[in-house]
């Protein structure tokens, strides 16, 4: 790996900053689309400038935060593919560092101590809603000494009057007045760090050179380069990415379809589509749609990033996701839908059918998990009748065709399609009648369904057994319906 990756020219000398990303999700839930975008984006621009990708659990929040999600989001990340350099970080290791930080802070006169409890502040912000007034806290402890043996939070010293600037990569500079920062929290009660502290600590410690994140986030910048310039600490170039929306204009939410990668991967999308559609999403070239990862890496930058939000268009994913399915590999496929069928607890396919049913099936449909619901008739007998599908054709005057293709079909020496084809030859000259006024409703008897591949295909991957025990149901239930 280079260390030399990304130069910064100043004023008249060119220096050379190794470019280090990172990923900071908070365990509280699954990995978001959202937020897999912001992991997609962070990992790229260092992918593309041979710099560092990190990971950084952001579990400070005590209550919310859970071990699963953070395996859950490490796994999602592991199976779009993104991977970090070296050990994760994890905020809840690093409470002594965030707690010396803050002390020193606290001696330096940067910080003091809050006594003021939560409940009392809950008091004082009802109060300020019920006057319709923003609460704001009244700094009553920026002057005053510890108070031995009570429990406290430290808060960093803001002064009003000052511009902060914050110069965003993708937004351009953006000014925030300090009088509009109130003295906020760095240290909680409990010991534990805010987020806008653990992150500038982090930030900086980590070597970090680039912040890539969503716009939410903007409002913190702000405060994440005051905790830096108090602790005299470097500051990463930022870059907000304008957010996600649904069609509707509104914040993606479930509503808008499913919200996590993992729904996604066990709606049977692909880890390639996933990755290409997130990138798309606020992020463009020309107007190029697919993109392989390696391209992926060769070409981004955040000269691509738009300034609007861009919108969620679950069509477009599926879309997508049909166009990699149809480019997968036969092998990859087959190895896909074997772990589907035994997770879905099909019986054990045999592999020839299995390849043949895959064949059939790959072109109807924009998922895996599509291929294998579209095809469960070819995994059980068992199956239901659509009931639109038996009123039409099983049928009184259709019980002669299944009669006849059951003697004919029985008989026939190897069952391969040209077999099954003679067969359904000699139904035609026995009934008088055409191709489509059999194939119709042999298709309802041995799927259930009026939709499904061309029939001759559909008899031979069923086989003899499956399709004499289909048309002797399909007898049955005829008979039993006019009993
Ligand atoms: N933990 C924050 C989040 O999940 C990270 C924000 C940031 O990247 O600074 O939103």
């Amino acid at each position: 790996m280079s260390d030399i990756s990304f130069f910064a020219a100043s004023a008249c000398k060119i220096t050379s900053v190794k470019v280090v990303t990172r990923f900071a999700p908070s365990p509280t839930g699954a990995l978001h689309v959202g937020a897999a975008r912001t992991a997609i984006f962070n990992w790229l621009f260092s992918a593309n400038l041979a710099g560092d990708f990190l990971l950084r659990i952001e579990d400070t929040d005590r209550a919310r935060s859970e071990e699963r999600f953070e395996r859950q989001i490490i796994e999602s990340l592991r199976w779009l593919g993104i991977d970090w350099q070296g050990e994760i970080v994890r905020q809840s290791d690093r409470l002594d560092t965030y707690g010396k930080l803050a002390g020193r802070l606290v001696d330096e006169g940067k910080a003091y101590r809050c006594y003021v409890t939560a409940d009392e502040l809950g008091r004082r912000r009802e109060e300020a809603r019920e006057k319709g007034e923003v609460f704001r806290y009244k700094r009553e402890w920026s002057q005053l000494g510890a108070a031995p043996g009570k429990s406290y939070a430290v808060r960093l010293s803001v002064l009003p009057g000052e511009n902060i600037f914050v110069k965003d990569l993708v937004r351009g500079e953006i000014v925030f007045d300090s009088s509009e920062i109130e003295d906020f929290v760095i240290l909680k009660a409990d010991g534990f760090p805010t987020y806008n502290f653990a992150a500038a600590v982090d930030d900086a410690q980590m070597d970090i050179s680039h912040v890539i994140r969503g716009d939410d986030h903007i409002i913190n910048a702000p405060r994440q380069i005051l905790v830096a310039e108090a602790l005299g600490f470097g500051k990463p170039k930022l870059s907000h990415v304008p957010m996600i929306l649904g069609a509707d204009g509104k914040k993606l939410s479930k509503r808008h379809g499913a919200e996590s990668v993992t729904e996604y991967r066990s709606r049977g999308y692909l880890p390639e589509a996933v990755l290409n559609y997130l990138v798309r999403l606020g992020w463009s070239f020309g107007d190029q749609e697919i993109f392989a990862k390696q391209e992926l890496v060769k070409i981004f930058s955040l000269k691509g990033i738009g300034k609007s939000p861009s919108v969620f268009d679950p069509q477009k994913f599926l879309w997508l996701n049909g166009k990699y399915l149809r480019d997968m590999s036969e092998e990859r496929m087959f190895e896909e839908i074997v772990s589907l069928v035994k997770k879905k607890e099909f019986p054990e396919q045999p592999r020839e059918k299995l390849r043949k049913i895959i064949e059939q099936m790959r072109e109807r449909s924009e998922t895996l998990n599509g291929i294998v619901d579209q095809s469960l008739y070819f995994f059980t007998d068992d199956f239901e009748y659509e009931e639109k599908a038996a009123e039409k054709f099983l049928v009184e005057k259709n019980s002669q065709i299944f009669e006849f293709l059951l003697e004919e079909l029985s008989c026939l020496e190897d069952f391969s399609y040209n077999d099954v084809h003679g067969g359904f030859q000699r139904v035609m000259k026995r009934t008088g009648l055409g191709l489509g006024r059999i194939a119709q409703p042999a298709r309802v008897a041995l799927t259930g369904s009026t939709k499904s591949p061309g029939i001759f295909d559909v008899v031979e991957i069923l086989g003899r057994d499956s399709v004499a025990s289909r048309l002797t149901r399909a007898i049955q239930f005829i008979k039993s319906r006019n009993a």
